[in-house]
């Protein structure tokens, strides 16, 4: 077989498409093209272990397949558009590449909280340079911290934080218990109180209004009026598709890309969406389209 399959994220997704195309044959040039600057990592330890400064970077990245050693990695690169009917995309640094198969495996971003105020002091964890950036911080004496948004990552951090010894951790969250959704109420109760046991506080019923600070964030302003000082503050309330390069190829965009049951996009059998990005009909679920922010080896 020869030609070119292109593959956009060089993450976790891109790279199982990649190996899973060499173990079904596909003997042609495979192109991972990634933003980061890094080869593909494992990122639930980022908000744990690589926070708690257990974790260097070699222990999370992940050992390409042999398969896969041939592979073309473009990395620290952006595809910046592609146009599906003519089989090309264009990457940031003004070069295209024309392909024969694309996969569409760029993942999420951090939401970020569009409340007046600094941005310096705001952080999100999503890449490795995010959590070591974090854990810089954290690790400064004194530091206060808060973390909006009491979901899966926000209550790590939280977790992390105060195991490093920061002494004023506090979550935000307008819903009245931590991870309430996923969990329901018996279980939220219970990680609330562990989490009060080990000195975690918490703000819950309640939404932030702004950032104080001139250069810098020194407190966050809760809708009530409260301010609750801060020198860091996390920012972990969900996530957004990166899908911004697919667009003008009429695809549905709303949440992710639209596949159908094999993952195609846009009724195209050369375009597939992999990993958090694709939004599929699921069975295990209702049948319905959603996307699936997990893995599974
Ligand atoms: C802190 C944290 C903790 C987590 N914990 C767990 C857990 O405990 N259990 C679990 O199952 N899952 C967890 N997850 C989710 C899991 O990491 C994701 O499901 C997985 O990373 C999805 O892989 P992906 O390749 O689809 O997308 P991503 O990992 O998001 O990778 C997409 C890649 O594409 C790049 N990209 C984006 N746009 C472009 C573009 N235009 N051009 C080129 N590259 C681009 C991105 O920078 C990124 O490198 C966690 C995630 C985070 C952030």
């Amino acid at each position: 077989m020869t030609g070119r399959v292109v593959v956009a994220g060089a993450s976790m997704g891109g790279l199982r498409a990649a190996e899973q195309l060499r173990a079904a044959g596909w003997t042609g040039t495979i192109t991972v093209v990634g933003d980061e600057p890094h080869m593909p990592y494992n990122r639930p330890p980022l908000s744990k272990e690589v926070l708690a400064g257990k974790a260097p970077f070699e222990s999370l990245a992940f050992t390409p397949k042999a398969a896969a050693a041939d592979v073309d990695w473009r990395l620290g690169t952006r595809v910046a558009a592609a146009r599906l009917a003519e089989r090309t995309v264009a990457l940031d640094d003004g070069s295209e590449i024309s392909y024969d198969g694309l996969v569409v495996a760029t993942g999420m971003r951090p939401r970020r909280l569009r409340c007046p105020g600094p941005l310096a002091g705001r952080h999100t964890v999503r890449t490795i340079d995010d959590a070591q950036g974090l854990r810089e911080e954290l690790t400064r004496t004194g530091a206060r911290v808060v973390v909006v948004g009491a979901g899966f990552i926000g209550c790590e951090v939280a977790a992390t934080a105060v195991a490093l010894g920061v002494t004023e951790v506090t979550v935000v969250d307008p819903l009245p218990l931590p991870m309430v959704g996923p969990l329901g109420d018996l279980l939220a109760r219970a990680l609330l109180k562990r989490h009060e046991e080990r000195g975690v506080r918490f703000a819950l019923g309640t939404g932030v209004a702004g950032f104080e600070g001139e250069d810098r964030v020194t407190g966050v302003v809760l809708s009530d009026g409260t301010v609750l000082p801060a020198d860091v503050v996390v920012e972990s309330v969900g996530s957004v598709a990166n899908t911004e390069w697919l667009a003008g190829n009429g695809l549905d965009l709303t949440d992710g890309v639209l596949t159908d049951e094999q993952l195609r996009v846009g009724g195209r059998p050369e375009v597939v969406a992999v990993g958090d990005v694709a939004r599929f009909p699921n069975a295990r679920y209702d049948g319905a389209s959603r996307r699936v922010e997990h893995w599974s080896i």
